[in-house]
C-alpha cells in the first residue's frame, strides 16, 4: 500500500499543491504508442487545462514523472492521463506494470500553463506526449475561436484528433516522424509552415522535446509572435532521461 511520506507533503505544499493517494481505475492500450491510465484521486489535484499531475514511479525510492492530465471527470474522481510508451523509462515501466487497484503517490495540480482567454485563436505543436494536454486544452476553448493543431507521431494510429466544442474551429496537421531523430524539428517546422497563422491576438503552445521546443519557438519568434503569446515547455530530452523530479534536463549542449 502506498504512503505519503514527509518529503513529498513538504515538496507539495512549496508547490501549493496537494499530494493524495491515487487508485488505479483502467488501463487500456489506444495505439501502438499510447496507453490510458485512469487514477480515481482526490479532486484537488485536477487544475485547469493545460496542468499535469507528478506520479512517483519509484519502486523502494522516490522518483517522479509528470504527465498531464488528458480529462477529468469530478463526478468520479477520476482523471486520465495519455502516456507515450514508445521509450524505455521507469515512467513506462510503471504504466505496463500498474494494475487496476493499485496505489500511487501523485502530486497536483502542477504547471503554470493553461489557455489564454484574451486569444481568439490558440495554436498547439507538439509531439505524442504533448497529446493529452493539447486534448484536454482544445476541448476547454470557448466558442467563436480557433484552434490550431501541428501533433508529430511515429505511428499514424497514434494520432488522435481533440474534439472540440461546437463553434471551434480546428485545424490539426500530422507530421509523421518516419525515422528521423526525435531531436529533429524538420517535421514539425514544415508543419508549422503549412499552418497560416489567424488575424487578431492569438497563442502558441510548444510542448515536448527539448531540442524540438526551443527550434519551434524561434520559427514563431521569425513569424512575428511575441515573446508573451508563446507558452512553452519541454517535457523530455532525447538521450537523457528526466530527473527524479520529473524534469528533463535543460542544460545547454556542450
Ligand atoms: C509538465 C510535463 C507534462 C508531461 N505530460 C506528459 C503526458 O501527458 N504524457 C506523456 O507521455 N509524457 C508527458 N511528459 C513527459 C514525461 O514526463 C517524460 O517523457 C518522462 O521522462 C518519461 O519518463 P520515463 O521514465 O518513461 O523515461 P525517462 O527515464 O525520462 O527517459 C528514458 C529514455 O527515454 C527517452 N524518452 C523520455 N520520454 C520520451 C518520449 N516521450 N518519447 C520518446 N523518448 C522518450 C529519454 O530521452 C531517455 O533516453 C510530461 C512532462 C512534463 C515535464
Amino acid at each position: 500500500m502506498a504512503s505519503i511520506d514527509h518529503a513529498t507533503l513538504t515538496l507539495a505544499e512549496r508547490l501549493h499543491a496537494t499530494a493524495a493517494i491515487a487508485t488505479v481505475v483502467a488501463i487500456e492500450t489506444l495505439s501502438t504508442s499510447l496507453v490510458e491510465v485512469t487514477l480515481r484521486v482526490d479532486p484537488h489535484l485536477v487544475g485547469a487545462p493545460g496542468s499535469d499531475v507528478m506520479v512517483d514511479v519509484g519502486r523502494g525510492r522516490t522518483l517522479r514523472r509528470r504527465y498531464s492530465v488528458r480529462r477529468a471527470d469530478p463526478s468520479a474522481s477520476t482523471l486520465t492521463l495519455w502516456v507515450g510508451v514508445d521509450h524505455e523509462g521507469p515512467g513506462v515501466a510503471w504504466v505496463r506494470d500498474v494494475a487496476p487497484g493499485d496505489e500511487v503517490v501523485a502530486i497536483g495540480p502542477r504547471g503554470k500553463i493553461t489557455l489564454d482567454p484574451a486569444a481568439s485563436w490558440n495554436l498547439f505543436c507538439g509531439d505524442l506526449s504533448a497529446l493529452g494536454a493539447f486534448s484536454r486544452m482544445v476541448e476547454a476553448i470557448e466558442p467563436g475561436r480557433r484552434a490550431l493543431v501541428a501533433l508529430e507521431v511515429d505511428a499514424l494510429d497514434d494520432a488522435r484528433s481533440p474534439a472540440p466544442p461546437e463553434g471551434v474551429d480546428l485545424r490539426l496537421v500530422l507530421a509523421e516522424r518516419a525515422g528521423r531523430a526525435p531531436s529533429d524539428p524538420a517535421g514539425l517546422s514544415r508543419a508549422l509552415a503549412t499552418l497560416e497563422l489567424p488575424p487578431g491576438p492569438g497563442h502558441a503552445f510548444l510542448f515536448g522535446e527539448f531540442h524540438v521546443v526551443r527550434a519551434l519557438r524561434a520559427l514563431l519568434a521569425d513569424r512575428g509572435l511575441a515573446e508573451t503569446a508563446i507558452s512553452h515547455k519541454a517535457y523530455w530530452r532525447a538521450g537523457r532521461a528526466n530527473a527524479d523530479h520529473g524534469e528533463p534536463d535543460k542544460s545547454e549542449p556542450a
